[in-house]
């Protein structure tokens, strides 16, 4: 109950990834945001186990140290392609306090792609709301004079497979998925999914009355 306790005492922290959560199903925010749940499946210990091992290919090819601040900058004046993984983010928004951290962005002079490693699949609007909540994060947080694009790489090849430039109707999207976790943060009922094919992927299938597969 950790955020309800937030809610009373000051501006309530939503996490990108719970907030894109809601495009998945409404219940499993409910069950991890709300309640507390936290279950790990098989998948999720891979994915932490994989992202370890990006980061650790990456901190071996580093070869310098610079805040996010410096990078942006720099890549502008020197003319150059810089990468940082792993960056942590906090950004005020009016009722809410946005966080999350993202995989790995890559800033060239013009561009910021702010990538996200997974396994290669269809692309699911869970995933791009995700994406979407980092690149408000990033425009929030530090206003980049570069543009601001979003990636999905696949985490085996290191390709990207899907991509779009951050516009404001993506941002719309995000604000208003968060206004909906504020109303059930604040009591509203949350809905179940109604695709059979989230539960099957869903980690609260063993414990959810709404399950529909
Ligand atoms: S089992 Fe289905 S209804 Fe229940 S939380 Fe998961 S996705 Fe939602």
């Amino acid at each position: 109950m950790k955020n309800l306790q937030a809610l009373k005492n000051n501006k309530p922290e939503l996490n990108v990834s719970s907030v894109a959560s809601l495009k998945f199903c409404e219940q499993s925010f409910y069950l991890q945001t709300v309640m507390g749940l936290k279950l790990t499946s098989k998948e999720m210990v891979n994915g932490l186990q994989k992202h370890e091992e990006l980061l650790q290919k990456h901190l071996e090819k580093a070869e310098l140290e610079l805040t996010i601040e410096q990078a942006l900058q720099k890549a502008i004046v020197e003319k150059q392609v810089l990468s940082v993984r792993e960056l942590p983010l906090k950004a005020v928004f009016n009722n809410y306090l946005l966080k999350g951290r993202i995989d790995e962005v890559l800033i060239t002079p013009e561009k910021v792609f702010i990538i996200d490693d997974k396994p290669k699949s269809k692309v699911f609007d869970s995933h791009k709301a995700q994406l979407y909540g980092y690149a408000l994060l990033f425009k929030k947080a530090l206003n980049p004079a570069q543009h601001i694009f979003i990636a999905l790489r696949d985490w085996n090849s290191q390709t990207i497979y899907w991509e779009q430039a951050f516009k404001q109707e993506h941002a719309l999207i995000v604000e208003n998925l968060a206004m909906r976790a504020l109303q059930i943060l604040n009591g509203s009922k949350p809905l179940p999914t109604s695709n059979a094919n989230h539960c099957k992927n869903c980690v609260f299938k063993t414990i959810c009355k709404h399950r529909k597969a």
